[in-house]
């Protein structure tokens, strides 16, 4: 069982650090447009509920997510609310630096946003002690098996069936409702160099959120949770 560390005491949490593997698990999301019917915290809470199952079987010590995100691709949606790159390792290094003190042994980073995938895995690199960077490994493989619709473009998961479905199976009060597909004109060059989305799709939905279903999410995430589990256990062996 996981020990959250924001609700545990300084001497709760060192007792766990020496006790067990010294196992830190830190969640990282964004706070994100995601269409018209799902929260902002979108890639928070699906890092987040990954977070807490991998942190339950590792008995690791759970850290509070992180709910800000490098998003410069969706900025252009009011209420995205983007951290430059370098801020998100900046955050990631001080966090990574924090828990070595502490004791810990082993940081595992739970990332639920595309953006934040470099930024993480270079503070990785630098830290003092062993860390890796989860970008839901297995969920492409999932999303095959499950999905219905086509997507937008090879590779984009935003706010369409895939999205929706982990959110109906994380927080299914926040989902407001299935808008329309949208598929819209990519120029050729797209996925390989830098892109603002806003222009794209007016909604923010890219594909269609129609074939959402909660056991989807709910399939979906246990491949997750155990493709995450065998990449740390590879990471200790
Ligand atoms: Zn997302």
């Amino acid at each position: 069982m996981r020990l959250d560390a924001a609700n545990a005491t300084a001497l709760q949490v060192v007792a766990r650090l020496r006790a067990g593997r010294g196992i830190v698990v830190l969640p990282v999301g964004a706070l994100e447009q995601h269409g018209p019917h799902l929260p902002l915290a979108t890639d928070t809470l699906t890092a987040q509920a990954v977070a807490d199952r991998l942190a339950d079987a590792l008995d690791a010590l759970l850290l509070p997510a992180i709910g800000y995100g490098a998003t410069w691709n969706m900025s252009g949606y009011p209420g995205t609310v983007t951290l430059r790159p370098e801020t998100v390792e900046a955050l990631a290094t001080d966090i990574g630096r924090g828990v070595a003190d502490a004791g810990a042994r082993a940081l595992v980073m739970v990332n639920g946003d595309w953006g934040n995938r470099a930024p993480l895995a270079n503070a990785a690199e630098a830290l003092p002690l062993p860390a890796i960077v989860l970008n839901h490994p297995g969920l492409d493989e999932a999303a095959e098996r499950v999905r219905e619709s086509r997507p937008a473009a090879p590779g984009l998961m935003h706010a369409e069936e895939i999205e929706t479905s982990l959110v109906l199976a994380v927080a299914p009060h926040l989902v407001q409702g299935a808008p329309e597909a949208v598929y819209p004109d990519f120029p050729p060059e797209f996925g390989t160099v830098p892109m603002r989305m806003h222009g794209f799709s007016p909604s923010g939905v890219f594909g269609d959120p129609g074939p959402a279903t909660a056991d989807k999410g709910r399939a979906m995430l246990d491949a997750i949770v155990a493709e995450s589990l065998r990449v740390v256990a590879a990471l200790l062996a």
